[in-house]
């Protein structure tokens, strides 16, 4: 299946809004890709200039090797599947499935027999004489998957396609979903907000800002190495510590006491934001370099957080199993040395 590749897209709104800005990407053949970022960044924008709905305005397009960048949305041969799943109400399960391959003009017969395979494939065998009305949100994402899956594209474009769906039904969506694009080994490009479902599904991602792309990657990169402030802050379900401070000789001197580097190439003397994530900050007694008192508890399940005041900065937390301390306990915090980041205070970009 073929990749994607966009070059130098940019896409400006009538009233000067810049929604993609000279954005280049890569997204290679058969990999799960998502899109993620805040609210306004330009997601649905790049996903809808993908799918030939919004022109770009400079730039170009390629699916595999074909330039697609002049091409109506019907001659790309992709399929969007939308977050409302745009059925039609009027017409049957297995109508709405075969109805793009009635725009091809594919025989009656042809469609009918693909329309049953996709719906097969998620299982709507009993459901396809049914209404849209008369089926569950679960059930009409899928044939809206079903719909996407029978016109065989070279890539799917997902718009937040999970998220009318309950809490649960979302975590068994995006199991099947997962499997589905793995078995037809078909290119997807995942719009989203919310990033565990980015983190979950795809092979790599990439995290947007105000029509920019800042980190490309796989979610183990993003999590692990967030290449700047931007994303370092975007990335985790709790937000990385990050504290302002200044490279001495035995780490990171900020107003609360001294952090723990590994190893830096920072010179000293240089600005910078220590980064480190609260899962790799460890909780002691009072009697550690660096102490201070409980501001904040949060009992997580399976994580439990504090937050510590060091001075004029806080440190979120690790607490050991077993252990609750309680705001106002005086704690010891020991930051995993070789966990750490550092990022340029001016620019914001990680340092190695
Ligand atoms: P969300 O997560 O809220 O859906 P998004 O990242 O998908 O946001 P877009 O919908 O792509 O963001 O919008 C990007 C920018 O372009 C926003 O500033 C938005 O207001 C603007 N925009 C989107 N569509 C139009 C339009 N038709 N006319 C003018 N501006 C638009």
């Amino acid at each position: 299946m073929p990749g994607v590749e966009i070059a130098s897209i940019t896409k400006e709104f009538a009233g000067g809004v810049t929604a993609l800005d000279a954005l280049d990407l890569s997204i290679e053949d058969g990999e799960f890709f998502a899109l993620l970022g805040p609210s306004g960044c330009g997601k649905t924008t790049l996903l809808r200039t993908i799918a030939g709905l919004e022109p770009a305005t400079s730039g170009s397009l390629h699916i595999g090797e074909r330039d697609v960048t002049g091409l109506p949305p019907g001659e790309r041969n992709v399929a969007m599947v939308f977050q409302d799943y745009a059925l039609y109400p009027h017409m049957t399960v297995r109508e709405n499935i075969a109805y793009p391959l009635k725009i091809k003009k594919v025989a009656r017969q042809q469609r009918n027999e693909e329309a049953e395979g996709a719906g097969g494939s998620l299982s709507l065998d009993a459901l396809m004489d049914r209404r849209p009305g008369q089926l569950s949100g679960g059930q009409q994402q899928r044939v809206a998957l079903a719909r996407a899956i029978a016109c065989r594209p070279d890539v799917f474009l997902f718009d937040e396609p999970l998220s009318n769906l309950d809490a649960r039904l979302r975590l068994e969506a995006r199991g099947f979903l997962k499997q589905l694009q793995h078995d037809l080994a078909t290119t997807a490009v995942y719009v989203t907000h919310d990033q565990s479902e980015a983190l979950a599904l795809a092979d790599r991602m990439a995290v947007m800002e105000l029509g920019e792309i800042r980190q490309v990657g796989t979610p183990a990169a993003l999590f692990h190495r967030p290449a700047n402030l931007f994303v370092a802050g975007f990335i985790g379900s709790t937000p990385m510590n990050l504290i302002t401070g200044v490279v001495g000789a035995s780490g990171v001197a900020f107003a609360g006491g001294v952090l723990p580097v590994a190893e830096t190439s920072a010179p000293h003397g240089a600005d910078v934001v220590y980064g480190i994530r609260p899962e790799y900050v460890g909780l002691a007694g009072p009697g550690e370099t660096l102490a201070g008192s409980v501001k904040v508890t949060e009992n997580l399940g399976a994580q439990f957080l504090v937050t510590v005041e060091l001075g004029e900065a806080q440190i979120r937390a690790t607490v050991p199993e077993g252990e609750e301390p309680q705001i106002g306990d005086r704690v010891g915090v020991t930051p995993d040395a070789r966990r750490a980041l550092l990022y340029d205070a001016a620019e914001g970009t990680l340092l190695a």
